[in-house]
């Protein structure tokens, strides 16, 4: 397999690419992928360009003032060499099986070697599929935004996540409650293969493609599974034990840092363990546990403190989907199980990290919880607490009486009382520890920057009037979230009045 660089050196005209396309998935064929040739969007222009992850992937600057890259990252060309394809998937969508649905609006290039791997390129909003069923295959500016800049700060918070190349976008009318415009990102991932891939060949009984697909899936993704050459029964649970595992870890790391994903259904739940489909998501301001991102989620199945028992949900449900493979169910459940030792280990570790604990006492999953029940009963920001906690380790120098050091945080809780007593047994906890050493250990882990609501909207409102500055800021603000960069201060604030109106559905 020829690298990227090589191919674009042996080029014969540099200004038109190259590209090493390559099938890997999709060598599966008509049954798993459609080939889709995109649908132009019109006069297209670029919103974004995400260099530092176009550098990672081994790409050169000239990639980008080429200008083919801009007319097949929109969707107007398609690059010598790649076929883009669609793929079936079927899924459960809140709790109720839906059926068939399939990328409505993703279209996969094909897939490029690189120094992070093989990567599957895929443009998302270039127009309809085989399995658009009643939608547009078309995604607006907003959502686009959103899915562009959340992709890299959920990879800036170190929380595994589909990556975003390129936004690019046109003046197509796109109709959702309003009118609006077309974009399209370019998503970057391992591959995008979703709990519904498995669950789509299961539902119509075609074990041979279930088992097909599995394979070529350990064979490209999982080589440590691969490599051993097991019998069909025993990878498969070895996968699957794999899967609950980084599913676990994923979520935890959600937990940890306030994020909602908002639509978990099992057809946006990634094999790979990556967090992926960016729609109705949100940090948390106020910490609520109950909290509901998603307004067309009425019944809140996907509020923040569901999230760990949905995604077991979710596996159970790849798992009754592979289970035919092992044969016995048993070994199946046991498999799956092991959410119930991962998810509150993974889960408790997260804690630990953002308390500064470095080593492991029984109390201490009730100290965090005492914390979290505190920041819920106070309303308290979630992401301003634990950074003003880190700070007060930091300057507390193991003075556990130094007012001035812990009043930032003292300030966020009208129950003064409650605090005190909150503050003095993790003081007490935290005794044998050096504050200092603590206090940055804190600061790497207890991010100053996530993409709240309302830092997205106003990229997205200014996008709207055709500045698109404020992508670029937040893009390289959210890679770094855990710097303090000085002049972003006014985005690391407490939300404005007005974050509370804006409303996040499915739409997008
Ligand atoms: P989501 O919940 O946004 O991940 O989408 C669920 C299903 O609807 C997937 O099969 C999507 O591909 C499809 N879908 C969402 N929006 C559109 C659209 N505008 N056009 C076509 N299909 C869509
Ligand atoms: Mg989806």
């Amino acid at each position: 397999m020829q690298s990227f660089t090589s191919a674009v050196a042996d080029r014969p005209d540099p200004a038109s690419p190259h590209l090493p396309w390559s099938s890997g998935m999709q060598a599966l064929g008509p049954s798993f992928f459609t080939p889709t040739p995109p649908t132009p969007m019109g006069a297209a222009h670029w919103v974004s360009q995400n260099r530092a992850l176009g550098q990672a992937l081994g790409l050169p600057d000239a990639f980008w003032d080429d200008p083919l890259s801009l007319q097949a990252l929109s969707g107007n060309a398609v690059w010598p060499g790649s076929v883009p394809v669609a793929s079936v998937y079927s899924g459960h969508q809140f709790g109720v099986w839906a059926g068939q649905l399939g990328d409505g609006r993703a279209l996969s290039l094909g897939e490029i070697d690189s120094p992070l791997g093989r990567q599957d390129w895929q443009l998302k909003g270039a127009g309809p599929t085989p399995y658009s069923r009643r939608g547009d295959g078309r995604a607006v500016l907003r959502s686009s935004i959103r899915e562009y800049l959340c992709s890299e700060a959920m990879h800036g918070l170190g929380i595994p996540t589909t990556r975003a190349l390129a936004l690019t976008a046109s003046g197509l009318p796109v109709w959702r409650e309003s009118q609006e415009t077309a974009a399209v990102v370019t998503r970057v991932a391992p591959c995008f293969i979703r709990f519904g891939h498995f669950e789509h060949f299961a539902s119509l009984g075609d074990w041979d493609s279930v088992k097909r697909l599995l394979t070529q899936l350990l064979d490209q993704h999982f080589p440590d599974i691969a490599q051993q050459q097991l019998p069909i029964e025993q990878a498969c649970l070895q996968w699957l034990q794999t899967v609950t595992e980084r599913t676990a870890q994923m979520v935890a790391q959600w937990q940890g840092v306030g994020f909602c994903h908002g639509v978990m259904n099992t057809d946006n739940m990634s094999v790979l363990g990556l967090t992926l489909d960016y729609g109705p998501f949100q940090f948390l301001d106020a910490y609520d546990p109950d909290h509901i991102c998603n307004h067309s989620d009425h019944q809140g199945r996907y509020a923040f403190q569901r999230q760990p028992q949905v995604a077991f949900w979710n596996l159970y449900c790849l798992g009754q989907a592979v289970a035919p493979l092992v044969g016995e169910t048993e070994p199946v459940l046991e498999a799956l199980n092991t959410y119930k030792t991962a998810l509150p280990h993974a889960l408790l570790s997260q804690w630990r990290k953002k308390l500064g604990l470095i080593s492991a006492a029984t109390e201490d999953a009730e100290l965090a919880q005492a914390a979290l029940d505190l920041l819920s009963a106070g309303a308290v920001d979630f992401t301003i607490f634990w950074r003003r906690l880190s700070h007060a380790v930091l300057n507390s120098h193991g003075q556990s009486n130094d007012a001035a050091a812990w009043a930032p945080v003292r300030d966020l809780f009208l129950d003064a009382a409650a605090w005190a007593d909150w503050q003095q047994r993790y003081t007490a906890r935290l005794r044998t520890q050096d504050r200092a050493q603590t206090g940055v250990a804190m600061l790497r882990a207890n991010p100053k920057y996530v993409l709240r609501n309302h830092l997205g909207e106003t990229a997205i409102r200014m996008a709207q009037a055709g500045d698109f500055s404020e992508v670029d800021n937040l893009l390289a603000l959210l890679r770094h979230p855990f710097d303090e960069h000085p002049d972003s201060e006014h985005r690391a604030g407490f939300p404005p009045d007005w974050a509370s109106t804006i409303a996040i559905s499915c739409s997008s």
